[in-house]
């Protein structure tokens, strides 16, 4: 088995995160076992679904078959909207599709403001953590004032959010504020879901050529270099590895300012504060 060189961040109360993982967003169930077998296999030790994604079962058994001990792979699923008043329950099937006791970290996969029950479904992760069946609880899609009604009215801080972030769309205001309250970002969307031509621009052509990496290399590194987590999408064995030859070099200030400057307040996703979706 190989071992890749990925280091861990910390999130609040302690809980060590590698940073970098792999995603199963629009991964086939048909497909999943395989995938998550595979990322395995190379050395991959975080995964990243949700109850939405509709493949937890399959990323259970790709764990339960990968021999590895549970408390080497970190696994992260998240909440469905329609579930929000309800997320002691949901959570519990999550579990069993999943075939594991506890989850390293639960998320509220999104805000839904129109509907006003995530403060209800925080306080009930807040419980799922006391209960030692979350290792961290935290948050995605959130905004600033999100954020702030939950820690006003719970005191509990979210170890995480996970937001669409990528060089075309660097959200640096609600950075700014996880940075502040210590909330670690997840970058979902790191490759900006491939639906851009960050990949052709002539700067980023350069800077790759010039540590001997491929554009994609080179984002996901930009995006380590400001130690945010990601789990780039892919369900290709040789990307994998791709993906996670990352540790071995470092973009210097001007190359790093070169990809900050491709900011352009662009989201391939949805917007977290109309997203009604259940
Ligand atoms: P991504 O930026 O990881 O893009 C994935 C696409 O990038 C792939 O389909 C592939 O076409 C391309 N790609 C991957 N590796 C590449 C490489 N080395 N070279 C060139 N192209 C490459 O987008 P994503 O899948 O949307 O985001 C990653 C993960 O984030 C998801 O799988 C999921 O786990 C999570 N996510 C979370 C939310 C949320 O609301 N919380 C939303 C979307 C995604």
């Amino acid at each position: 088995m190989t071992a890749l060189p990925i280091p861990n961040i910390e999130l609040q109360h302690g809980t060590q995160i590698p940073q970098l993982g792999v995603g199963v967003f629009l991964v086939e169930p048909s497909e999943t076992e395989s995938v998550v077998s595979t990322a395995l296999e190379v050395g991959y030790r975080h995964i990243d679904t949700a109850a939405a994604y509709g493949n937890e079962a399959e990323v259970g058994r790709a764990i339960a078959s990968s021999g590895l001990a549970r408390e080497d792979v970190f696994v992260t699923t998240k909440l469905w909207n329609a579930d929000q008043a309800r997320a002691a329950d949901a959570f519990q099937v999550s579990l069993d599709k999943l075939q594991l006791d506890r989850v390293d970290l639960y998320l509220i996969h999104w805000p839904q403001p129109m509907f006003g029950e995530a403060l209800g479904a925080w306080k009930a992760l807040v419980d799922i953590a006391a209960s030692g069946r979350a290792a961290a609880i935290g948050v995605s899609n959130f905004e600033i004032d999100h954020l702030q009604q939950l820690i006003d009215e719970t005191g509990v801080v979210p170890a995480v959010n996970q937001i669409e972030l990528h060089p075309l769309h660097q959200r640096r205001e609600l950075a700014e504020f996880c940075r502040e309250h210590g909330i670690a970002i997840e970058a979902w969307g790191p490759l900006a879901q491939g639906k851009s031509d960050l990949f052709e621009r002539p700067e980023l052509l350069e800077i790759a050529r010039a540590h001997g990496k491929t554009p994609a290399q080179i984002v996901l590194r930009w995006h380590v270099q400001q130690e945010r987590i990601i789990f780039p999408k892919t369900t290709r064995r040789e990307r994998l590895f791709e993906n996670a030859d990352l540790f071995d070099f470092a973009l210097s200030d001007a190359e790093m300012s070169v990809i900050d400057g491709y900011e352009a307040g662009t989201n391939f996703g949805p917007d977290p504060r109309t997203f009604d979706a259940r």
